[in-house]
This record gives structure tokens, C-alpha cells and sequence, in this order.
């Protein structure tokens, strides 16, 4: 038995996690945590039998302690609770499927107890790369990249480690906006946001991918991942999301990872790596499967791509605040607050104005996303 733990088990990483370990059959999941949604979390509580676990409120707590109380598992709430969760004392490996920086310190106890991390949460390398990966390398644990790109590239790396990496070639779907001018962007709303060409996710990563911020964090993510310059990660827009991204060696040689969008398998694939297993689901069938496409990502209307290379090349806190401020304005404009285009317009704003850090610890990278934060919530 492979022995797990889950922070953010009731999203759509979370469950799908759940997913595979229904399938597989040889994961135990020791603890979880989830944010709101108590209803489905007692479910997955019940099911999954896991001795640890949390939500965010202290009310939702209480209330979930009293539903399990014939179960005899310890709940726990708030920050504290997530780091419980992450540190459990049982579990070998930790998924982190929870959203936004709020999982920064959760990785950092895992990291520090010896856990290998599946990571999804990619606000955590974006914001704090440089502090993860070598507390990575100290205490000997694998970042085992969850993101579809990642994964791709990741696997795409699989017996080259004698190489050297050329170019990463991140794709990218284009989001459902692709194509479309900054004029005909004044007027999207919230519904036309959400709704992904081929890929299912929450809420905010469905934004952050009509945006292309989404795949500006994924640059980011990708540098730390794999060591490598800004210069080296190139977007390419692959708009039927079959090839999950490439690698480029010295040669010119390039391998890719294609495989049907179902985040399953690259969430299976950092449970289980280095071993593959099976998994159901479709298969691409090349003989209809036509044409793929490639095109160049349009960073003049997309600026939330453009505005990623620069935090990245600029580097210090400015990545964070670039994620910070991303996160204050989707939540903005999931409430109907702000339009479409101020997402990036906030963005801008605040990579220009607010104070830059050159090599920030993690209680400066909170207190940056701290000042975004009142800067965008006073502003907007
Ligand atoms: P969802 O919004 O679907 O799920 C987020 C999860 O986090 C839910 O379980 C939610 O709980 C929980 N959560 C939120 N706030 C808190 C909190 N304060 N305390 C405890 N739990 C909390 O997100 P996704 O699954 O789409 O994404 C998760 C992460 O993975 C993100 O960083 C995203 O960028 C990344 N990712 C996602 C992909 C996808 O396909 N979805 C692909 C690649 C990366 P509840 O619902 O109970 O409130």
C-alpha cells in the first residue's frame, strides 16, 4: 500500500485523485483536507476511511467532528489544520490540489517531513521556486510535477538526465478566446470564461486558462522545475491539447508526451513513478484523429502571457505578485466585479507599483501577497 495524503480533495485535482486511488486499489489515503464543501467531504471522509483530516472554518469543523464522530478520526481546521494534513506523520507522499498561495506553507511542513510532493498547486513554485527546490534537494524529496505540461515534460526527460535541455516546448490549447481581438474581449463575461474547449478544471484555473495567465504560471513553473532560462521555455498553441508539451535536446532531436486531455494520467503518473500502470479511458486513435495544429501564442492580446515573462525575467517577489494580483482579480471578477480585460489590467498594476523584493523568504513572499492584496481590494 502506497500511503497518500490530500490537501484539496473535494476540487477537481482532489477527486480525480480519489478517482485512481478507487481504481488502483493499492493507495491508501492516511489524511485529506478540503475547504468548504463539508457534504462531499464527509462522503469522500466515509469512503476513504483516512485517520487525519481538515477543512478551513473552525464552524465547518465542529460540524463535520459531530457528522464523524462514530469514526474516531482526529479533524482539525484553519492553516494549522492544512499543515496537519501535510505532515501526516502515516502518509509517504502529498498531493497538493488545493488553489492559490494557501498552499505555500502546507508544502513547505510536507517538504520538511520528508514527503514527496505530487504537485498541482503551481502557485507554489511560481511564488517561492527559489526556496522549494533546493529545501527540496536538502531533505531529499521528489517534486513530482501533477500539471499536464509538466508531466509531459517531465516524462518527455524520462533516461536523459546525461542531456542537456535545448528548449522546453510548453503547449498550450489557446483557451476558448483564441483568436479572438482585444476589442472582441471587452465584452466576455463570466460564463463565456468558464466554459474550457477540452479541458474540465476549476473555477479559477478555467479562467487563468482563457486568460493565458494559466499558462504564464506554467512558465514560470517550468523554470524551476527543470532549470532552466526564461529564454528556453517557448508556448506553442496546440489547440486540440494531444501533445501535453515538448522537450527540445542539442541535437534538434524533440520528444513529446501525447495522450487523450484526461488529467488522470498524469496525476497517476506522479503517484506511481516511476512505474506506469494501467489506467481506463480513451486512447487516441491517429487514424481520426486529423490534424494537429500549431500556431504562435498572441501575447499582444493575451498580455497576462507577456507580463509572466517579465516577472519571471525580473524574478525576486515580482513573480508573486504577479500571481497575487492574478488571484485578487479572478476572485473579482468570479463576483461580476470587474471585467474581463481588468484581470491583466490589475496584474500590470500592481508588478508596477508595489514594493520589489530581490530574494524573498517565505513571510516576505506572504506579506507581498499581502500588499496586493489591499492594494487590489482598496482599488477595485
Ligand atoms: P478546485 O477549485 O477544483 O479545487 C480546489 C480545492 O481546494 C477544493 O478541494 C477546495 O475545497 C480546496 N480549498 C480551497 N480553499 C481551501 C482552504 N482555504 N482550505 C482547505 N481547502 C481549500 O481547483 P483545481 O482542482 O482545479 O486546482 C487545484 C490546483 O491544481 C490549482 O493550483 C490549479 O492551478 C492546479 N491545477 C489544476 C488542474 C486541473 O485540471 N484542475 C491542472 C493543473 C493544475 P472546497 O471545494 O471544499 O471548498
Amino acid at each position: 500500500m502506497r500511503k497518500i495524503a490530500i490537501l484539496g480533495s473535494t476540487g477537481s485535482i482532489g477527486t480525480q485523485t480519489l478517482d485512481i486511488v478507487r481504481e488502483q486499489g493499492d493507495l491508501q489515503v492516511t489524511a485529506m483536507a478540503a475547504g468548504r464543501n463539508i457534504d462531499l467531504f464527509e462522503q469522500q471522509i466515509r469512503e476513504f476511511m483516512p485517520r487525519n483530516v481538515a477543512v478551513w472554518d473552525e464552524k465547518d469543523a465542529l460540524e463535520l467532528k459531530s457528522r464523524v464522530a462514530d469514526l474516531g478520526i482526529r479533524v482539525h481546521a484553519g492553516m494549522e489544520g492544512l499543515i496537519e494534513i501535510a505532515a501526516d506523520p502515516d502518509s509517504e507522499i502529498l498531493v497538493t490540489a488545493i488553489v492559490g498561495m494557501m498552499g505555500l506553507r502546507p508544502t513547505f511542513a510536507a517538504i520538511q517531513s520528508g514527503k514527496n510532493i505530487a504537485l498541482a498547486n503551481k502557485e507554489t513554485l511560481v511564488t517561492a521556486g527559489h526556496l522549494i527546490m533546493p529545501m527540496a534537494k536538502e531533505y531529499d524529496v521528489s517534486i513530482l510535477p501533477v500539471d499536464s505540461e509538466h508531466s509531459a515534460i517531465f516524462q518527455s526527460l524520462n533516461g536523459e538526465s546525461v542531456n542537456k535541455i535545448d528548449k522546453i516546448l510548453l503547449t498550450a490549447s489557446g483557451g476558448p478566446f483564441r483568436g479572438k481581438t482585444r476589442e472582441e474581449l471587452e465584452h466576455v463575461t463570466l460564463e463565456d470564461a468558464l466554459r474550457h474547449p477540452n479541458w474540465s478544471m476549476g473555477q479559477k484555473i478555467t479562467i487563468d486558462s482563457s486568460t493565458l495567465v494559466n499558462k504564464g504560471l506554467e512558465v514560470m513553473e517550468a523554470k524551476w522545475l527543470f532549470g532552466v532560462e526564461p529564454e528556453q521555455i517557448q508556448v506553442v498553441v496546440q489547440p486540440q491539447s494531444v501533445i501535453h508539451s515538448m522537450v527540445q535536446f542539442e541535437d534538434g532531436s524533440i520528444i513529446a508526451q501525447l495522450g487523450t486531455p484526461d488529467m488522470r494520467l498524469p496525476i497517476q503518473y506522479a503517484l506511481y513513478y516511476p512505474r506506469r500502470r494501467p489506467l481506463s479511458g480513451s486512447r487516441i486513435d491517429f487514424s481520426t484523429l486529423g490534424q494537429l495544429t500549431f500556431e504562435a501564442p498572441d501575447m499582444k492580446t493575451f498580455r497576462g502571457l507577456a507580463l509572466a515573462y517579465d516577472a519571471m525575467r525580473i524574478g525576486g517577489n515580482v513573480p508573486t505578485i504577479y500571481n497575487a494580483a492574478n488571484e485578487a482579480a479572478v476572485a473579482l471578477f468570479l463576483q461580476k466585479k470587474i471585467s474581463y480585460l481588468q484581470i491583466t489590467e490589475i496584474i500590470e498594476d500592481c508588478m508596477q507599483s508595489c514594493k520589489k523584493l530581490e530574494a524573498p523568504g517565505l513571510e516576505e513572499i506572504l506579506a507581498t501577497e499581502q500588499e496586493v492584496r489591499e492594494r487590489v481590494e482598496s482599488r477595485w
